[in-house]
């Protein structure tokens, strides 16, 4: 057995499940930061532990280009190289070299590109990513696929999807099998129901350890991509993992739970955290904004992260205007705890099988809105 994924229990479509991997368990639903270049930008890979998540996400187009996969294989792999003892899964590759545009040449076997970083010629295939994510020890790894933008019309998310379909297939056969590694499949089609279930149809005839929704939060909206969850999860396997990828802001993640997804990963918090914004229970807000600068409150005195701990508004507004690197250290932090608080709620939330008034009170405190200025 790869991966195994073990249902605890549900309430509604929400799930609470267990993900075991070669380096550790993950409760589930669960929520992944992402560490790009094998960091969390601005955090240590133990106070990323210390905000409770279990795992974390690495970027193979990030790592092929520098370090290099093979450089970090033999320095013992990512878990080793950046002192993430724990789960790692690592997307393909797939969505970075789709958005390089005129840097890139798509055929039906792969992808040539040239380096943002140097203009060097580097290939993408659907082998060549699995071999990557294997040289670079990752506990789950993605299937490469062709992420299908968005607005686009239902003949080319088609041709789109067939072709990613056709590649998670030779991935899947170029996939080494090893006791607590896992490869998940990615469904996508757009928004188009018929296309999404075709791909859905199509993956579970293949076989993977867990399925992942991609193509969505590409600007579709929240309304659409929730319709799009409706229409695509009832198709994918109770008993394997789903993953929603790129999702995203908290009501999102609420809203995608509560519809049955598993797993999600965002640069959001992280992003925010390096740009005065944070993410709070009572909605979001900037530091940077003059209204902070004699505040003496905490973002949130409910938040049992260092920045709410032990500093003021007042000083992250100060170290902000002042661009020092601890304003991006403590909101990066605040902003991963607060993820992982919803998480924790969300995951008590359904083994307590009251779902439906945890989230009542999730959006009744992030419509209040911030604290009034003292
Ligand atoms: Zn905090």
């Amino acid at each position: 057995m790869s991966l195994s994924f073990e249902l605890l229990g549900s309430d509604g479509l929400a799930r609470r499940g267990r993900i075991t991997t070669a380096h550790g368990t993950i409760e589930t639903p669960a929520f992944m930061p992402v560490g790009t270049a094998g960091t969390v930008k601005a955090m240590l890979p133990q106070s990323v532990a210390e905000t409770g998540a279990e795992i974390i996400l690495g970027n193979t187009f990030h790592l092929m280009l520098q370090p290099g996969a093979e450089r970090v294989a033999a320095l013992g792999g990512l878990h080793r190289f950046m002192n993430w003892p724990g789960p790692i899964l690592t997307d393909s590759g797939g969505f970075q070299v789709m958005s390089l545009k005129e840097l890139r040449k798509l055929d039906r076997d792969g992808v040539t590109f040239r380096s943002p970083r140097d203009g060097s010629q580097h290939r993408l295939t659907p082998q060549r990513s699995v071999e990557i994510q294997h040289l670079l020890d990752s506990d789950i790894t993605m299937s490469f696929d062709e992420c299908t933008t968005w607005p686009v019309d239902e003949q080319t998310a088609a041709q789109s999807m067939r072709l990613s379909m056709v590649w998670a297939e030779r991935g899947k056969r170029a996939f080494v099998e090893r006791p607590g590694y896992g490869l998940f499949g990615i469904v996508q089609g757009s928004t188009f129901p018929a296309l999404r279930a075709e791909s859905a149809e199509a993956l579970t005839g293949i076989g993977f350890d867990g399925y992942a929704i991609g193509g969505l939060a590409v600007g579709e909206g929240q309304e659409l991509m929730f319709r799009t969850l409706d229409t695509t999860l009832p198709q994918l396997p109770a008993d394997r993992p789903r993953y929603l990828m790129g999702v995203g802001r908290p009501a999102d993640i609420v809203g995608a739970v509560q519809r049955g997804i598993d797993m999600f990963d965002c640069v959001m918090p992280t992003r925010a955290g390096r740009t005065a914004q944070a993410f709070t229970r009572r909605g979001e807000l900037n530091l940077r904004n003059a209204r902070h600068r004699d505040d003496p409150r905490p973002i949130d005195d409910t938040c049992a992260c260092p920045a709410c701990r032990h500093h003021s508004r007042a000083y992250l507004h100060h170290l902000i205007r002042s661009e020092e690197i601890l304003g991006a250290m403590l909101l990066t932090w605040h902003n991963l705890h607060y993820y992982q608080d919803v998480m924790r709620g969300l995951r008590g939330a359904i083994e307590s099988g009251s779902l439906c008034h945890w989230i009542a009170a999730f959006q009744n405190e992030q419509d209040r809105g911030d604290l009034p200025p003292i």
